[in-house]
């Protein structure tokens, strides 16, 4: 099953070696394909390079105390859309007996430590049954968000990148999607900082996290049934976050998401730290993806059709 993922790993990870040569503080991502009879290769390359945009842009956004390459494993498989998570935890202490334990991927950022060893740090899945096919469009230039126009019946592969990889990074968990309770004696911190808000009849989870608060206003509505995002559907509680990048209703098309200043405030609670005080403006932060990617090395939308995320 994964030789054809090692050599693409391989590939890739000459590449980034050769453009990262000489940098200090910088760090990557290499993508690696689960494709073992090549079926979706020729979507192969447009999709590590809209991946590694989206990377950058965390990256760009991140204080990350390592110097090391994330790897990201990208599957095929038939489902409606795309999934994304860290491929393991790392223990990050205990609280009130339940043993805590932060995403492999963050923890990997932060101290270099690879919790899961020579196995891949990443795994993102897409939909092939038309979503990949007909459903993703790719930035031809992912790094210049400002020179194409997402196509308005499409949705944009370099913000599906990003919102997955924001699963990865943080927005995971192991609660109970429908009742919000926890396993027995583990969280993730990012369950750790969610639970019910007092009198609230609607019984939906909130994230309580302080930065997240400060940005919010008070406690932040997750998705009803799908806790591990932000904000619900029109006329519900947090439908102000109906177009965050990491809202749980859908995803429009023809438009760019980008990271909040939500999101960001989210993981900062979860542990990764912000490397800017404010998130800045697109055209910066593609900017600084470059800047990233050198030192290492219009929007239009409608409502018609959306996809859930
Ligand atoms: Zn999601």
């Amino acid at each position: 099953m994964f030789h054809a993922s090692r050599k693409a790993l391989v590939a890739w990870g000459l590449f980034w070696g050769l453009v990262a040569s000489g940098a200090q503080g910088a760090s990557l991502l290499s993508v690696a394909f689960d494709d073992p009879l090549g079926q979706y290769a020729a979507y192969h390359d447009e999709i590590a390079l809209s991946l590694q945009a989206a990377g950058a842009e965390w990256m760009s956004l991140l204080d990350l105390g390592a110097d090391t390459t994330l790897t990201v494993q990208v599957g095929f498989l038939s489902m409606p859309t795309a999934s994304g998570a860290s491929a393991s935890a790392s223990f990050d202490g205990s609280a009130a007996g339940i043993s805590l334990y932060e995403q492999g991927a963050a923890a990997k950022l932060k101290t270099g430590i690879d919790v899961n060893g020579d196995d891949v740090d990443v795994r993102i899945y897409l939909g092939v049954d038309g979503y990949l096919q007909n459903e993703l469009w790719f930035d031809p230039t992912p790094y210049n968000l400002m020179d194409d126009v997402v196509p308005t019946s499409q949705i944009d592969a370099r913000s599906v990148f990003l919102h997955e990889l924001g699963h990865a990074l943080g927005f995971n968990g192991w609660r109970d999607d429908a009742s919000g309770v926890l396993p027995a004696s583990y969280a993730s911190t990012y369950d750790a900082l969610v639970g019910t808000l007092p009198g609230d009849s609607a019984g939906g989870l909130y994230f309580f996290g302080a930065a997240a608060q400060a940005v919010y206003g008070g406690p932040v509505p997750l998705t009803f049934g799908n806790y591990r995002h932000v904000g619900n559907a029109a006329g519900l509680v947090g439908d102000d976050l109906l177009l965050d990048l990491m809202n749980g209703v859908y995803f429009l098309q023809g438009r760019r998401y980008t990271v909040s200043e939500l999101d960001l405030a989210i993981l900062r609670d979860v542990g990764l730290a912000s490397a800017v005080a404010t998130v800045p403006e697109p055209e910066t932060r593609w900017q600084m993806a470059v800047g990233l990617l050198m030192l290492a090395a219009a929007r239009r939308w409608r409502m018609s059709r959306m996809r859930p995320v």
